[in-house]
């Protein structure tokens, strides 16, 4: 943990897949990114659900961020397509 807090790189935040990218679960909630998901963090946002789904709504939200954000934004960055910076 301690390595990738030393490798932060505020270049990576721009393009983290959270801020142009949705993850969607099997039933339908919504999520930041899929490790969100994985840890049961659903949107910060009224609408939760695929079947609510409004884009404007959901773009004014807040990407909730914790300690595992540190393996998005470390060195060149990290996402479902590879390096962001
Ligand atoms: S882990 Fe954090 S920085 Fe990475 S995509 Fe998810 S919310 Fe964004």
């Amino acid at each position: 943990m301690y390595a990738l807090v030393e490798a932060y790189n505020p270049a990576a935040v721009t393009n983290v897949m959270c801020r142009n990218t949705i993850s969607v679960s099997w039933d339908g909630w919504l999520y930041d990114c899929d490790f969100n998901q994985m840890l049961d963090l659903k949107v910060a946002s009224k609408i939760k659900h695929i079947k609510d789904y409004n884009e404007d709504i959901l773009n004014d939200r807040n990407i909730i961020i914790s300690q595992h954000c540190y393996g998005c934004t470390a060195g060149a960055g990290s996402s479902c397509q590879g390096t962001v910076a």
